[in-house]
């Protein structure tokens, strides 16, 4: 391979702000591939050369690493000979080839895009002779081109012709950092890392806020956590702060009086919580993956109840996804054999045996009224806060969330 070639789709449809869609998205690919590369940007896309030899790389890392950069539409291989006869058969042998010895193909077609005008074949005269050549070398092939298990892709450019045999469909979305941030409430299921990576694919950079009820709640717990928000920092494309809360004694406070609203109670408190760690750290809004009717804080009216308990815009992303489409994406976007790790969740803890699923805001706010000290309560647990910085594979506690109380970050 002498090249990758990457596309992109939604940021070619934008006009003035192509560029800064486009700069954001170089500065992403670097940062995923570590600065071991040279990119040269041609119109919508991205020419990627090793600075050493890429024939050491290993190509499916580099597939799996490109994957998690949103805004990358595909990617592919590309081989790059001079404009002649001899070494465009010899290079399509090559890899028909290497293509035969990873996949059980039966059939193919050729591909063929003449950029240079001046070339002595037109495209489907050209596919038509290098179609010929490789059915003569290759005897066990048959042409179909209307649904080929392989696809060999021949441009014909004014520098020379490129070569590929797959376009790798890509996660797609536009580049992290192209939109404001978020803070994204995280706890240990299914369904938040998902929401989260959503809104990374729409451009957001984000951090997270996770709550867990120390001593119910053990080391096991906040490992899960941060295995969670390492996996989310690769969509991040910068490090993903992590805010650890504990919040057992504002459940404590609401258990012999909270009755069947104990968890939107939580909720509620969790959202003005998460409300101050956004505004410390300068996030537009908050995101959880909140799925309509999913459990019985997820009706409407609970949502609502939940709502106002922040001034904040509330994204949730997974409003209408069944949990099946939502276990699909977690898998693929790698964080499903994590979610389901069996550690004790700081909600599960006080959960009543019949939630309401129907919570009316002033029995809510009656409730938080009799706890006189709820609000202070509140403040102690953000001020117990413990804060990571996870980027990749690498942890970093910081001391810096200690006595934030009236302070800002
Ligand atoms: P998830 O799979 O994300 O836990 P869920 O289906 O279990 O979601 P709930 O437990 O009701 O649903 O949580 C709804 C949302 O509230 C979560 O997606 C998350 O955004 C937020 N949330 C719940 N518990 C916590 C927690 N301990 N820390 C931070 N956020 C939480
Ligand atoms: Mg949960």
């Amino acid at each position: 391979m002498d090249f990758i070639l990457i596309r992109t789709n939604e940021i070619s449809l934008k006009n003035k702000n192509k560029g800064i869609f486009m700069n954001k998205l170089k500065e992403n690919i670097e940062k995923m591939l570590e600065g071991k590369t040279k990119i040269k940007r041609i119109n919508n896309r991205f020419y990627i050369t090793p600075k050493k030899n890429l024939k050491s790389y290993d190509k499916d890392k580099i597939k799996d690493n490109l994957n998690k950069v949103f805004g990358i539409h595909s990617i592919s291989f590309v081989h790059l000979v001079d404009k002649n006869m001899e070494d465009i058969k010899n290079k399509s042998y090559e890899l028909v080839n290497d293509y035969i010895e990873s996949h059980s193909i039966k059939t193919f077609k050729v591909e063929v895009k003449r950029a240079d005008k001046s070339f002595e074949y037109t495209s489907i005269e050209f596919a038509a002779l290098i179609g010929e050549k490789v059915l003569e070398k290759f005897k066990e092939l048959k042409v179909d081109v209307k649904n080929p298990d392989m696809i060999l892709y021949i441009d014909i450019r004014q520098e020379g012709v490129y070569l590929y045999s797959e376009k790798i469909k890509c996660a797609g979305g536009l580049p992290t950092g192209t939109s404001s941030k978020g803070t994204l409430l995280l706890s240990g299921g299914i369904d938040s890392p998902v929401a989260g990576t959503l809104m990374q694919k729409r451009g957001m950079v984000i951090n997270a806020v996770s709550f867990h009820s120390p001593p119910f709640t053990g080391s096991k717990t906040v490992e899960k956590i941060i295995e969670l928000a390492k996996k989310l920092s690769y969509y991040n494309s910068n490090p993903i702060d992590l805010y650890m809360v504990p919040l057992t004694k504002v459940q404590k406070a609401y258990k012999e009086i909270a009755g069947k609203n104990i968890v939107v109670l939580q909720r509620r408190s969790m959202m003005r919580i998460a409300t101050k760690i956004s505004d410390l750290t300068q996030t537009k809004l908050l995101i959880t993956g909140e799925s309509l009717g999913q459990v019985a804080s997820q009706t409407v009216e609970n949502l609502g109840s939940i709502s106002d308990a922040t001034e904040k815009i509330i994204l949730r992303p997974l409003i209408g996804f069944d949990k099946e489409e939502t276990i699909k994406l977690s898998k693929s976007y790698g964080f499903y054999d994590t979610s389901i790790k069996p550690q004790t969740d700081s909600c599960t803890i006080f959960l009543p045996s019949n939630p309401a699923t129907k919570s009316k805001i002033p029995v809510l706010e009656k409730i938080e009224n009799e706890i006189d000290n709820l609000f202070s309560l509140e403040l102690e647990a953000l001020n117990e806060t413990k804060r990571y910085r996870i980027f990749k594979e690498e942890v970093q506690e910081l001391n810096d969330f200690e006595n934030i109380l009236g302070g800002t970050l």
